[in-house]
């Protein structure tokens, strides 16, 4: 390890108070690596506050442009990373990108990243032009190619409105979906399940997927088969207060499909509440790309407390050292990753100081 920053000056040394251990500490960033071994003639970028290893959005689409268009290339989804690393986030999964940009993976200036291919879904049963559309048949090729794709993860769609139906309903049958995970795991990828309905939630839990997005559909023996799983479920919270607005958009052609909108969006806040009181992992995501903007994992975090009742300590392990740790990069440990973000205010006792990040460094260089 050379005893340099990550930008060729010296290294780094931060004082503060570590979290979630709560002890006051000094560490170094020299490289891409934390220590706590006292590295001599260290530049010092912060002495006090309160040390998170940076924020966590574990649903977001880079590649998906304000408006919900396909992103226009790598140069706008880094545009995109920025906005969320500006605001703290350190490190992100992005959950189904319409292009491909492997490229930032490893970008200075983007937050660690985990990607999902495109996400898969039956002809014409999602956004149009954002997934890959395809029949049964060839679904587990299809997740196979994807995985291929991503790093790591892979998206599929579970439900979407039938408007034959005129409401929510799965997007493949119990085989398909079951076929579908077991083709990812083959491939050594999880499965992030994009799902809103009832139906559609309780065979792809059983049938073995690794997280459930928005999940408004789970019901209390749901929540018992994710926590005996330990499946993590990412809420977004964000995303569930726009169905009013899907649902007085729907009104006129699909009326039960908008009531059914509505009692999704007005019982999710105990479901959150009682799948946290399971022992269910939970992870915050904004869904940021298309209709909702990046940088709002703090006023995600803010949802899980003040809406779904998650106590501070929870929220901040689901937005922060917890979500690392499933995503497979090491926090705030000896050799750990030399990312960091000191806030003024202890955020155990006051979430609201994560909208303020003092001090950011992401792979040991200071961002501001
Ligand atoms: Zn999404």
């Amino acid at each position: 390890m050379s005893a340099r920053g990550n930008d060729g000056g010296p290294a780094l040394h931060v004082r503060g108070t570590l979290l979630p251990s709560g002890e006051r500490r000094d560490l170094w960033l020299v490289g891409d690596r934390l220590t706590f071994a006292p590295v001599a003639g260290a530049l010092t970028v912060a002495d006090e506050g309160y040390i998170l290893p940076g924020l966590v959005d574990a649903h977001c689409h880079l590649g998906i442009q304000p408006g919900g268009r396909p992103s226009d290339g790598i140069d706008q989804a880094r545009s995109l990373a920025v906005v969320d690393r500006d605001a703290g986030v350190l490190a992100i999964r992005d959950a189904g990108s319409p292009i491909p940009y492997a490229s930032l993976d490893d970008d200075p200036d983007v937050p660690r990243l985990v990607r999902a291919g495109r996400h898969v879904a039956p002809p014409k049963r999602y956004l149009r032009d954002i997934g890959v559309e395809v029949g049964e048949a060839d679904l587990p090729g299809e997740i196979t190619r994807q995985a291929g794709l991503g790093s790591g993860w892979v998206k599929l769609v579970g439900d979407w409105i039938d408007r034959g139906v005129g409401d929510l309903a799965p997007a493949w049958d119990v085989a398909a979906m079951a076929g579908a995970i077991e083709a990812a795991h083959a491939a050594g990828a999880r499965v992030a399940v994009h799902t809103f309905a009832e139906e559609s939630v309780a065979a792809l839990v059983r049938a073995g997927v690794d997280s459930v997005e928005h999940g408004t559909g789970l019901n209390e023996s749901d929540i018992d088969e994710m926590a005996r799983r330990n499946t993590a479920l990412v809420p977004t919270m964000i995303n569930i207060a726009t169905f009013g607005g899907i649902a007085a958009q729907a009104e006129d052609k699909f009326p039960a499909y908008a009531r059914h909108m509505l009692t999704l969006r007005d019982r999710f806040p105990s479901i959150v509440r009682a799948a946290h009181e399971a022992g269910v992992p939970i992870y915050v995501g904004s869904d940021a790309g298309g209709g909702i903007d990046h940088g709002l994992a703090a006023e995600e975090m803010l949802l899980l407390h003040r809406e779904a009742g998650l106590p501070a300590e929870a929220v901040l392990r689901a937005g922060s050292w917890g979500a690392r740790e499933w995503l497979g990069f090491p926090g705030l440990v000896e050799g750990g990753l030399a990312d960091l973000v000191v806030y003024s205010e202890d955020p155990r006792t006051d979430l609201t100081t994560l909208l303020r990040p003092r001090r950011i460094v992401l792979r040991g260089r200071v961002v501001r």
